[in-house]
């Protein structure tokens, strides 16, 4: 058994539903479950029409017209979508008259773009001749946590998912499930959080104890840059577990940064691919990949980070100094990413401007405090970065080539990371300069 995910630019239109369509069907006696996205922009249309009806204004009927000309494409009857728009523009309606839309009502008016979505694609499947059936994933056995906007599944998921698979789907019979959405104990709709349907494969394929996950997307697997701003950025064939966590949680767009752990757990390769071309090896994760020459893998960033730094000229010789700061850190709720110490002043980043300003009242009791934002954090991944002599300076180099300040930088004694602090304005230059020396 294989699971097979597919992406909202996978499943944009009928065009791209079709080449889904030849890739499911070549891999038929694979038997796979396939869990899809919206389409493209539905659920960003979504979130934007319950913000809008939230400030009172009648969210029009863009989303739907979107939706509805797919479903026409794609040969639907009119009477499979209807029910979903009508409960579209109910929800709308009492979001507009209560005025706000809270976590538990985002999620709901989000969980559209695959209901709908998973519907329509095994509509299509069953008439092209692949028989298939849409499900809700919380029919699958999916319930989850209260956590609105960022919903996860208790151990004992797996269990009831795979008892739910084995009842409910029909041999012979694809599975087409909703990616991203979910039910908590007492039936309220969840969300997994953006981009949830990467992990939603693999909790699917983690129960299911299927052979391997199938990430398809629009590049050919996990680039060595982003190919934006990098034109010369190259597939990378094979890469372990930790170096795809640490590239997904630094911001390369190919995976949510959570996808990773039920793989990982149940020890299930994940393979990325390209649905434009299918015939392209893509990248495989998985625990012990075969060796590779280059000791860097990859390249990511994130941008808009600030970074904190506190300075007390007191703390040299201090006992106890960093435990009180990230104690205040703690009491704000600030997630920390990077942490840089010398003598007299600790750095921090985080992606959470709000908390950090709230953190900073009671931080003054400690030391100086000063944050900026609009921050970029460069990453450089690999596993063998650790015992290869020399990558520190051609990073270093690089950068300055580019004529881009260094802010801050960490660099762990069990990492298989090399983090850079840069400014937003510089990621560019950077990027470019960066993979010109690792990897052209
Ligand atoms: N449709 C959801 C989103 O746009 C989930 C996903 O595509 O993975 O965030
Ligand atoms: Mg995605």
């Amino acid at each position: 058994m294989i699971v097979m995910k597919f992406g909202g630019s996978s499943v944009a239109n009928r065009e791209q539903i079709t080449k889904v369509l030849a890739i499911v069907r070549d891999r038929l006696p694979l038997q796979p479950v396939v869990v899809s996205s919206a389409h493209k922009g539905v659920t960003d249309g979504l979130i934007d029409a319950a913000r809008t009806a939230a400030q009172g204004y009648n969210p029009g009927e863009a989303v739907i017209d979107k939706q509805r000309e797919i479903a026409q494409a794609l040969g639907c009857p009119e009477s499979l979508m209807l029910p979903f728009f009508s409960e579209i523009r109910d929800l709308l309606r009492g979001i507009q008259l209560v005025g706000e839309v809270s976590p538990r009502s985002l999620d709901y008016i989000s969980s559209f773009g695959e209901r709908m979505s998973v519907r329509c694609i095994a509509d299509f499947f069953a008439r092209e001749g692949v028989p298939a059936e849409a499900f809700d994933a919380w029919d699958l056995g999916l319930i989850t946590d209260d956590n609105f906007g960022r919903a996860r599944p208790g151990p004992e998921y797996t269990e009831r998912m795979r008892a739910a698979f084995a009842d409910r789907v029909a041999p012979g019979v694809v599975p087409i499930v909703t990616g991203f959405v979910a039910k908590n104990a007492q039936g309220v709709i969840t969300t997994l959080g953006r981009n949830g349907s990467d992990l939603t494969a693999t909790l699917v394929a983690a129960a299911v104890q299927a052979d391997e996950v199938q990430i398809w997307s629009d590049t050919d697997g996990v680039m060595s840059a982003d190919p934006g701003i990098v034109p010369a950025a190259k597939s990378i064939a094979t890469m372990r577990f930790d170096e795809a966590a640490e590239l997904a949680y630094f911001g390369s767009r190919v995976l949510h940064p959570a996808t990773l752990v039920p793989a990982i757990d149940a020890n299930i390769s994940v393979r990325v691919l390209n649905t434009n071309r299918p015939d392209h090896p893509g990248t495989v994760i998985e625990s012990a990949p075969a060796p590779k020459p280059s000791p860097v893998t990859s390249i990511a960033y994130k941008e808009g980070q600030s970074v904190l730094t506190i300075t007390e000229p007191r703390m040299f010789e201090q006992v106890g100094f960093l435990a009180r700061f990230f104690k205040v850190l703690a009491q704000h709720e600030v997630v920390v990413d990077l942490v840089a110490t010398s003598e007299v002043s600790v750095s921090v980043t985080s992606h959470d401007n709000a908390a950090l300003k709230r953190a900073t009242t009671d931080l003054r009791a400690l030391g100086q405090v000063d944050v900026q934002g609009e921050k970029t954090i460069l990453a450089v991944v690999g596993r063998h970065i650790q015992h290869s002599k020399g990558i520190g300076a051609r990073i270093l180099e690089a950068i300055s080539r580019a004529d881009v300040n260094i802010q801050m930088h960490t660099f762990g004694m069990t990492s298989n990371n090399i983090s850079l602090v840069i400014d937003d304005a510089d990621i560019d230059r950077a990027v470019a300069s960066l993979h010109a020396a690792l990897f052209e």
